[in-house]
């Protein structure tokens, strides 16, 4: 495809994706075209359908309009080409200082401006969230960071609360944490140049006065697999580039990390982007307390760990004996011993050597590992170290960042997490963000159902509160109890449970896979929720989420909940003498004592973790007002100013728009404004009263009868009395046909 000029537009991408009618049926909706990008509100819309809303999307984005009100949401359309006047701080203090930011432009500045007000009006609840939510590239972090810098500049602080003779603003300590995040915890992926590759929730915490004085972070599931395996085209963390493209001469000598040298963990490193600075991110680190010398232990740490991926192993001669290190890599065994201070020949045994300890007298027996397992154990060292890295570096932030509940009365909480995912083959990963996916939309639902029945009940209607449709079910098949997916796959870490699965399956001999599939269908299959691939010859099952079905792949799903990190590879880093690493993994009590205590405190799964933090999050995002963004993608090539329609329309049902479309047309799906209808209908008020026309008098609520030539309907208690009188006249059979 051609390579696009900025802000040239394409629309001979906007294929001919739907149906071919659809130029047709929506100009019979909307009317004229040309206004159609005047609708700021998705709600106005009418009918609002699918279509209708898409065409009006489209004919935004195509004037630069992308952002688009959708009731008690946002949709933030991704132009994929900066704006900096979108951004500018300018525009920041036109919505702060605007009397109603809501009459302005939609923008995310409106939301991040109300929940401020919010804030300051002390409503109940007097917390607030901004859940931004899209799939990958959809613009979710690029929103969450422009929210922050439009809180760090209208609530900022004179100084900071732990002000020191360097008297850093808080602010700028908050804003700091994006960068090193990033730096750690971003790649570039097929999707997206700078793809978050954990979830984050971030609290904005304001004081009395509101003014920002400090926040904390809370991430969710480190890709960590990343550190260690990068699909085709793909890259490691962002930091990797970072220091082998950033790193001084003395650097490089200390790091062990010469200039041209290759690594296996770093592909596509000759691709340059932005996001490769590393002097941002050692400023940032900085401002946030992380010392020169802390910083250069952390690189000298990440540099072992490419030397640790330049390791290969080969099958021995003998089998009983331990794999061989291929010739080539020997040095790099050495080097990854020198940077992470771990004897070299410690190093290989834990990477070659299993021990078992067994029997009454706790024997303990050496299995050399094959090749494949002593790849898996390299693997493994590097991932623990990562995983463990970005947790320590996310509390050290909490700790630069952080303020006591006494100094802080209210907070604004932004949750940035990935959206939906559907790929040819999804695992337990998939599992867990879609997971996440049901439950927001499950509180999306909740509250723009009660918020949408708030309305009407204020609007004086007459209205029965109707109980919805969710998707508990689907939640239940993941997560419920006694038995669902989560606590099948749990059950492996029962022995006497998953003993009683195994008689009841008269599976004895059956792999893991093929007796959580036995399980699966023996015990959910009464729910409606679940299903399966037959055609498929993998293992599977399939869910179906409330945006579409998505099908899971068995294989290694139950290993992957257990997530099990070998006893000697933790054993060997808590010997090191690196401060970091012993930092990172301390010496407990449990380790000294003996390592069959460690290996049975040791099993917190994958799932029950993720489901903790989860329903931890849930719980606070429900004591708060909930304001939702939904990042659209307009393409998937990310290509400036290109919308194609039906890469909108999935995102549009995945998100739930769609969705919260068809309960309010379970309600008032069409909505005329007071004055538009009583212009409109006019006629039938006429036919029915007298001839003379009304003058509404402002200070009644009953109409007061006065000669004059034209009816002023200003007021909006004057008009809703003519609809009430239109309505009857419409009742008693009067038209204006009559
Ligand atoms: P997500 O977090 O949803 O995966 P990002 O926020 O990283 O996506 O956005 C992906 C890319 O899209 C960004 O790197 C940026 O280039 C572009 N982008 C996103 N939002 C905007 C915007 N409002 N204006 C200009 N470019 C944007
Ligand atoms: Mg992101």
């Amino acid at each position: 495809m051609p390579k696009q000029e900025n802000g040239q537009r394409e629309d001979s991408l906007i294929q001919n994706d739907l149906s071919e009618s659809f130029e047709e049926e929506v100009r019979a909706f909307l009317g004229d075209e040309e206004k159609l990008h005047l609708f700021d509100d998705l709600t106005k819309v009418n009918p609002v359908t699918t279509r209708t809303v898409l065409k009006c999307l489209q004919a935004r984005y195509r004037v630069n309009l992308f952002y688009t009100n959708a009731g008690c949401s946002l949709v933030a359309l991704n132009p994929f080409q900066p704006f900096s006047c979108l951004y500018s701080p300018e525009l920041m203090r036109e919505y702060h200082v605007a009397l109603c930011p809501q009459d302005l432009k939609p923008h995310i500045f409106a939301v991040a401006e109300q929940t401020y007000r919010n804030v300051q009006k002390q409503m109940d609840p007097v917390n607030q969230s901004i859940i931004v939510s899209g799939e990958s590239g959809a613009g979710k972090t690029w929103t969450s960071r422009c929210l922050m810098k439009f809180y760090a500049s209208v609530a900022a602080s004179v100084i900071s609360p732990k002000g020191n003779e360097t008297v850093e603003r808080i602010e700028r300590r908050v804003l700091d944490s994006n960068p090193v995040m990033e730096a750690f915890g971003n790649a570039c992926t097929l999707r997206n140049s700078n793809s978050s590759r954990f979830g984050k929730y971030i609290q904005l915490q304001l004081d009395r006065f509101h003014h920002l004085t400090g926040a904390s972070i809370q991430t969710f599931l480190l890709e960590k697999t990343r550190v260690a395996y990068q699909a085709p085209n793909e890259r490691n963390f962002h930091i990797f580039y970072q220091i082998t493209k950033g790193a001084t001469a003395e650097e490089r000598l200390e790091w062990n990390l010469p200039e041209g040298a290759e690594y296996r963990w770093l592909p596509n490193s000759e691709r340059n982007l932005d996001e490769d600075c590393f002097e941002v991110t050692r400023g940032a680190m900085f401002h946030l307390g992380i010392g020169r010398a802390t910083q250069s232990n952390i690189f000298k740490v990440l540099s072992g760990l490419l030397h640790l991926g330049n390791v290969q192993f080969s099958n021995p001669l003998d089998e009983s004996q331990p794999c061989e290190l291929e010739d080539k890599t020997k040095e790099f065994v050495r080097t990854t011993g020198e940077l992470l201070q771990i004897p070299t020949e410690e190093l290989l045994e834990c990477l070659r050597i299993r021990t078992i300890t067994a029997g009454k007298q706790q024997q303990v027996f050496r299995k050399p590992c094959s090749r494949a397992e002593c790849e898996s154990r390299r693997d493994c060292l590097a991932k623990v170290i990562y995983a463990r890295l970005f947790e320590w570096l996310v509390l050290v932030i909490n700790e630069n960042i952080y303020t006591e509940p006494s100094v802080w009365t209210s907070f604004i909480g932004l949750l940035d997490v990935y959206g939906f995912e559907a790929f040819p083959e999804n695992n337990l990963e998939q599992l867990c963000i879609n997971y996440a996916n049901e439950k927001l939309q499950q509180h999306f639902v909740a509250h723009y159902l009660k918020a949408q029945q708030e309305e009407y009940a204020a609007e004086g209607l007459q209205w029965s509160f109707i109980n919805y449709q969710d998707n508990q079910n689907c939640l239940d098949l993941i997560e419920g109890n006694p038995l669902s997916i989560f606590s099948l796959l749990n059950e492996y870490f029962r022995p006497c449970i998953l003993k009683a699965a195994l008689k009841e399956c008269r599976l004895n001999r059956a792999s893991n896979t093929d007796l959580f599939q036995t399980r699966i269908e023996k015990a959910l299959s009464s729910n409606q929720c679940l299903s399966r691939d037959k055609f498929s010859k993998k293992p599977n099952f399939i869910i179906s989420h409330y945006a579409g079905k998505v099908c899971y792949q068995l294989a290694a799903m139950v290993e992957k909940n257990k997530d099990a990190v070998p006893p000697e590879l933790i054993h060997v880093l808590q010997t090191s003498k690196d401060p970091l690493l012993q930092k990172l993994f301390p010496v407990t009590e449990n380790n000294q004592n003996n390592t069959k205590t460690q290996n049975r405190a040791a099993v917190v799964t994958v799932v029950s973790k993720f489901k903790s933090s989860l329903e931890h999050l849930m719980e606070i995002l429900g004591r708060t007002t909930p304001h939702y963004i939904r990042c659209i993608k307009p393409n998937a090539d990310c290509r400036a100013m290109t919308f194609r329609r039906e890469e909108v329309l999935s995102q549009l049902q995945a998100c739930g728009i769609v969705e919260a479309i068809t309960i309010s047309a379970a309600g008032f799906p069409v909505r005329i404004p007071f004055q538009s209808f009583t212009e409109r209908y006019e006629l039938l008020r006429k036919s029915w009263g007298s001839s003379k026309k009304r003058v509404w008098d402002k200070s009644s609520s009953h109409p007061a009868e006065k000669t004059g030539e034209t009816a002023v309907m200003g007021d909006d208690r004057a008009p809703r009395a003519a609809v009430l009188e239109i309505l009857q006249g419409a009742l008693r059979g009067q038209s204006p046909a009559q």
